[in-house]
């Protein structure tokens, strides 16, 4: 869940840009320092040059060293820019002691904590935050001297409504991004449950091929096609032969594992272009697109010859047998023509012996046993 939440947060980025800001804020850092000790009632000494220079150079040290971890050895740790940021607001403490609410500038390492979504980094933020303050004050006499208990008061109701805050906007983003994370996840469930749903609508389960429905759809789009532009196209309708003998003589399931074998036989002999379906029972539909009907005739030929010449252990090392009606199709002809040609076909086939491939055109000449 965690890795989640990071993920969507977009953590490389948000670290990438944390950074940039913090070069950002020493360059805004020494210019309002500048600013205010120009404005302030004594003009620039020395030493408070010198400790600006220093601090300038302590600062971009350190954000060298993260921006290093960060650059060459991929560290994207968000307790190092927490610390990062607790020292950015200790030095600009230390270097303006007399200004009496400075320690409230603690505030920002806490409010840059919620970027990582972790309440207890948040909760981390803030002890080091109080830490670093109560250090603070017991070092710098300047600090003592400035803060009346007012402003103690006022600072450290500011961390705790601060981390207040910073937690419970932790909390609703965690709660919008589980929300977001199942609304998500509903989504794509549906999505594969719809793709499975239009599978199961379209294909065989026993065959994986397509069935019925689907084979007359494809035929209708294909025909209208072939109106509109010259798309050549061929049905072939195969009918295992004596079926139900088969059935009858070694049981059903040895029927279905001959279907499951002649639909093999014919995915692995059409091309990728041709479209073959489980028309019902024992038979078999393949379009084919852009052949010529001596190329449909050829594949058609290889399925019935590779069948005739396979022999199954289930039918005692016998082999089963197809015949095959094919039709072409002629402009005009409409898809119930084309269809009653091929089956025409087939039933010539089973008439004159079975085991063969009758073309329409072709009738008086058929070819196979
Ligand atoms: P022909 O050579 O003239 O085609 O004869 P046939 O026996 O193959 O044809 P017939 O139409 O007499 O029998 C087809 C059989 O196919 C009848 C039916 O029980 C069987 N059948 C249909 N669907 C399935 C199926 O999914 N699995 C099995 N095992 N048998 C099926
Ligand atoms: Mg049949
Ligand atoms: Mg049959």
């Amino acid at each position: 869940m965690n890795h989640l939440l990071l993920e969507l947060a977009n953590k490389r980025q948000t670290y990438r840009k944390m950074l940039n800001l913090y070069w950002m804020t020493i360059i805004l850092t020494v210019l309002l320092e500048h600013l205010i000790h120009r404005l302030g009632p004594s003009s620039i000494s020395n030493s408070f040059t010198q400790q600006l220079i220093l601090q300038t150079l302590g600062l971009a040290a350190v954000t060298g060293v993260t921006e290093m971890l960060y650059r060459y050895r991929k560290v994207h740790s968000d307790n190092l820019l927490l610390i990062t940021g607790i020292i950015y607001a200790s030095s600009i403490i230390f270097i303006n002691p007399t200004i009496g609410i400075v320690p409230a500038i603690y505030i920002f390492p806490i409010l840059t904590s919620v970027l990582s979504f972790n309440k207890t980094r948040i909760l981390l933020a803030f002890s080091l935050t109080l830490l670093c303050f109560v250090c603070m004050y017991a070092l710098s006499p300047d600090l003592r001297f400035s803060m009346q208990p007012i402003h103690i008061f006022g600072v450290l109701f500011l961390y705790i409504g601060v981390t207040i805050i910073a937690l419970a906007i932790t909390t609703s983003g965690i709660e919008l991004l589980g929300n977001l994370k199942h609304a998500t996840e509903a989504r794509q469930e549906l999505l594969v449950k719809n793709i499975i749903m239009d599978r199961l609508s379209k294909i065989d389960a026993l065959t994986d091929l397509y069935n019925h429905k689907t084979f007359h759809e494809y035929l209708e789009k294909l025909v209208e096609q072939n109106e509109s532009n010259q798309l050549s196209l061929q049905l072939a309708i195969m009918d295992i032969d004596n079926f139900k003998k088969i059935n009858d003589t070694y049981g059903h399931w040895v029927g279905d594992i001959m279907l499951q074998r002649v639909a093999n036989i014919i995915k692995e002999t059409v091309t990728p272009n041709d479209f073959v379906a489980r028309y019902g029972g024992e038979e078999f539909a393949v379009i084919f697109t852009e052949k010529t009907l001596e190329q449909s005739l050829s594949i058609v030929e290889q399925v019935r010859q590779k069948l005739a010449v396979s022999l199954h252990p289930e039918l005692e090392s016998q082999a089963a047998t197809l015949s095959i009606g094919l039709h072409n199709y002629i402009k005009g002809d409409g898809k119930e023509t084309l269809f009653r040609g091929a089956d025409a076909s087939l039933y010539t086939a089973k008439r004159t012996g079975k085991n063969k491939t009758v073309v329409h055109s072709l009738i008086s000449d058929p070819k196979g046993a």
